[in-house]
């Protein structure tokens, strides 16, 4: 592990002229709000596409984790990272000798943005090389798949989070805070909109070995995640219904367009959602209780967050949210610090359980009870 000290040192390559410097002076340099020496948490980002890029830019202005790495099948896009990011050569992996990771003590963590299908395999390789993994939404593409995810993570004595970069999010944060200071009385109520309008049919997210799934896996996921954090509780039963598909070229057999879908809590609130690849504007929550409610507008796109509830416009910062919730998570992998809402890999199985079980139930049409 490399302390944040260590980390500037060596970024600057000027090792005497910050050493000539007190530790406090250094830190105050690049960080005027630290107060302590936090460890950095050093990640290769695994899958180079659109997600990642995102986060490789976010990590430029973290303070406690730094992107050292890289694990991709495109040589050119490696040496485009390595000339972007720093990163040196022995950091650079592809997806057949990513294993060799093991032997790597410059690599805390890797973060796996790949398409959905691949998260299994590749999670449970990185475990088995002893590194912690951040692996992204939806985990894997069913419960059992998960579930075998955290147990290989549990097994080699490695932690797992999830990309839930909402769980760090401000006013979703404060939603939660004044719920559960009871500001909203007895929550009986939420609504989760989730969808955007797909393009192109031949992409791997319409793809079912790859995706697991249509518009559920890939956006919907985000409601029934939303739907858990804002009641905070875990629902007990399941119904849902699959309209007709209007494109059968885009939304083939196993890839979902549609899905509406209701979810029951132990406290007798009840969700209303919608998940749909067919429809854009539709990021929406909506929480209410018999003292008042919350609304957030857009509620999970990569913001500015938008809120409001009974007291009043929601005013907390606009962050970059993939730059907090790295930051969050080297606290949480490397100082053992706690999440206000878990991102770790059994989080991820309960979602994962509650599609499983609206897919089932789009198939009866029965109500399917949830154990989570
Ligand atoms: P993308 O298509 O832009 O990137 C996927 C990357 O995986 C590409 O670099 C591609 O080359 C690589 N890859 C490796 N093997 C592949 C294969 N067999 N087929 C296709 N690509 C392969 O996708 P993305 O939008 O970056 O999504 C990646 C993951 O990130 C998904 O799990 C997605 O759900 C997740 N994601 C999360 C968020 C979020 O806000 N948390 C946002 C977008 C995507």
């Amino acid at each position: 592990m490399q302390t944040r000290r260590d980390f500037l040192q060596k970024m600057t390559g000027s090792v005497l002229a910050l050493s000539a410097l007190s530790s406090t002076a250094v830190a105050a340099c690049a960080d005027p709000e630290r107060k302590n020496d936090s460890p950095v948490l050093r990640v290769a980002i695994m899958g180079l596409g659109s997600y990642g890029t995102r986060v490789a830019e976010a990590m430029k202005t973290c303070t406690k984790a730094k992107l050292v790495g890289v694990i991709s099948g495109t040589p050119a896009k490696i040496k485009a990272w390595q000339t972007k990011y720093n990163i040196p050569e022995k950091n650079c992996y592809n997806y057949e000798n990513f294993d060799r990771i093991k032997d790597n003590p410059d690599i805390d963590a890797v973060y796996v943005i790949t398409p959905n299908g691949l998260h299994h395999n590749q999670v449970i390789r990185v475990a088995m090389a002893k590194k912690h993994v951040i692996c992204e939404k939806p985990m894997a593409v069913n419960a059992k798949e998960g579930q075998e995810m955290v147990d290989a993570c549990r097994n080699a004595g490695v932690k797992l989070l999830v990309g839930y970069r909402m769980h760090f999010e401000p006013h979703t944060l404060e939603i939660i805070r004044m719920r559960k200071a009871g500001e909203f009385g007895k929550v009986l109520f939420f609504q989760g909109l989730s969808g955007f309008i797909i393009g192109d049919p031949s992409q791997w997210r319409l793809n079912r070995a790859l995706s697991g799934g249509g518009s559920m896996m890939d956006i919907g996921i985000y409601s029934i995640n939303g739907s858990r954090y804002m009641i905070g509780e875990d629902p007990i039963w399941v119904t849902a219904q699959e309209p007709p598909k209007t494109n059968p070229m885009k939304f083939k057999e196993g890839v979902d367009e549609t899905i509406q879908f209701q979810l029951g809590f132990p406290g007798g609130a009840v969700a209303s959602c919608l998940s749909t690849y067919s429809l854009n504007n539709l990021d929406r929550f909506f929480l209410d209780g018999t003292q008042g409610f919350a609304e957030l507008m857009p509620s999970t796109g990569y913001g500015p967050i938008a809120g409001r509830t009974h007291k009043g416009v929601l005013d907390q910062p606009v962050t970059t949210h993939q730059t907090v919730q790295m930051d969050e998570m080297s606290g949480i992998l490397l100082e053992g610090h706690q999440p206000i809402v878990a991102v770790d890999g059994l989080e991820a199985v309960k979602d994962l359980k509650i599609i499983d079980a609206i897919y089932q139930a789009t198939k009866s049409g029965q109500k399917v009870e949830l154990h989570l």
